[in-house]
């Protein structure tokens, strides 16, 4: 499980605390510790999101 400080690569993470979703657009890009001050995060399914607008 990924936790805050990390580069798990892209994707969405939800805190495992509050729910609160972020989202890394780079791989390189490091997963912020939430407003909730929760530290650890699960990622989300990619491909069943339907936040939005889904593109096929
Ligand atoms: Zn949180």
């Amino acid at each position: 499980m990924p936790n805050k400080g990390q580069k798990p690569g892209k994707g969405t993470y939800m805190c495992t605390e509050c729910g609160a979703e972020q989202t890394l657009r780079k791989d390189t890009d490091v997963l912020e510790q939430c407003g909730c001050e929760g530290m650890e995060f699960k990622k989300k399914g990619e491909r069943k999101q339907t936040v939005g607008s889904a593109k096929k």
